[in-house]
């Protein structure tokens, strides 16, 4: 993870190369050395890596959301109202989980629908039971409640013959 000011010069430094790429393609780089083992990513592919970079977490996202947290538990203490604490508290919770998320470093619990059991068949949402590896005709097929990964039975039925398991 980088910090603003890490991305940014990244990001002119990439800017840079995909400039001089785009001129005299024919005049020796003075970073050629870098690419004996490989080739340097096109011009697009120079886009996409500048688009990820762009939307990626830094690490002054999370110096900011620790600020955040350490100067809102200080009023907590001279707060009479539990509930009103509790809902600062949950709210706060959720945006580190939501910073987590974007900087993919939230794994959340497996559903239950994701452990083992009678009706365990192996797709994240669904509920069946199979027979190896097939859902016998008429067998039902529920999605899962808890998680609502697909918003129906129905939905969770046309996925399971997608897969070629129903
Ligand atoms: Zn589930």
């Amino acid at each position: 993870m980088f910090s603003q000011r890490e991305l940014a010069t990244m990001l002119a430094a990439l800017r840079c190369w995909q400039h001089q790429m785009a001129g005299d393609r024919s005049m020796p780089s003075p970073f050629a050395s870098h690419f004996d083992e490989a080739h340097p990513l096109t011009p697009a592919e120079i886009d996409a890596l500048c688009e990820q970079l762009n939307t990626s977490v830094t690490s002054d996202d999370f110096v900011e959301m620790c600020h955040t947290v350490a100067e809102s538990a200080t009023h907590w203490a001279h707060c009479s109202d539990w509930r009103e604490a509790c809902a600062v508290f949950a709210e706060l919770g959720l945006r580190c989980r939501q910073l987590l998320e974007r900087a993919k470093l939230w794994k959340p619990e497996p559903c239950e629908c994701e452990q083992p059991g009678y009706f365990q068949c192996g797709v994240p949402g669904i509920l069946a039971h199979l027979e190896g590896g097939k859902l016998e005709s008429g067998s039902a097929v529920e999605r899962c409640d808890l998680c609502q990964r697909y918003p129906s039975d129905e939905a969770a039925l046309v996925r399971l013959r997608e897969m070629g398991i129903a």
